[in-house]
């Protein structure tokens, strides 16, 4: 991020995750910590050693989803704009796992990586055809105002899917069962915003799969 001091990240996730195992090692839980990324032109070839320095420092998982293109400046950025960035996708796909094949967590266990699988030329369409959202009915974002949000997609194209309440005015169980969001969870398919969504997974990577 600009302004952002990286020496200083790394030293906040390195004092994290020291607090996080001294609380697991005196019985206390033990929580998961996750590098999330997005994968696009810029930083492609830096996916690598990102894994290596999540084993390095304890981070489990190594996650992302490619980007979300919505506007002109952003399409030159699109890993699956044409067969070349497929392939230059695929080749640090590769190295991706040998990173995390070789370089292991403190326990000796592979950081998980997470949508990092190679891509069919057909991807340039859509990601994964007939894929499933990982989110509706699993999750759900709050804003700070309350807003209640069905996943992560950007604002702009979340709003297109509806307004599904405030938590201010509704409960969750109201939103939640009520007749929008299960709408939205029964055909969402039929959503031009989800069937150009890059989210969507197959149904075997979903198992464990979360934000
Ligand atoms: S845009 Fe649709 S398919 Fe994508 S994450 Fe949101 S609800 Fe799920």
């Amino acid at each position: 991020m600009i302004g952002s001091n990286f020496e200083k990240r790394v030293e906040n996730v390195r004092d994290f995750i020291a607090v996080r195992d001294a609380v697991a090692a005196k019985g206390g839980n033990y929580c998961r910590v996750t590098f999330q990324l997005t994968f696009m032109q810029i930083g492609l070839e830096e996916i690598p050693d990102v894994i290596r320095l999540a084993a390095s420092l304890g981070v489990n998982r190594v996650k992302g989803h490619h980007l979300w293109v919505f506007t002109e400046e952003m399409k030159q950025e699109n890993l699956r704009k044409d067969k070349q960035s497929i392939e230059e996708w695929n080749y640090i796909v590769e190295k991706a796992h040998e990173m995390a094949d070789e370089y292991r967590l403190p326990s000796g266990e592979k950081v998980l990586l997470e949508n990092i699988y190679k891509l069919e030329e057909s991807a340039t369409g859509e990601l994964v055809s007939d894929g499933i959202c990982p989110f509706l009915g699993e999750e759900a974002w709050v804003s700070a105002e309350g807003k209640f949000g069905p996943c992560c997609a950007p604002n702009e194209q979340r709003n297109k899917l509806g307004d599904f309440g405030n938590l201010k005015e509704n409960s969750i169980h109201e939103i939640w069962t009520g007749e929008k969001y299960q709408d939205l969870c029964k055909n969402y398919l039929q959503h031009t915003v989800c069937k150009g969504c890059n989210m969507r997974k197959k149904k075997e990577e979903l198992v464990g799969a979360s934000c």
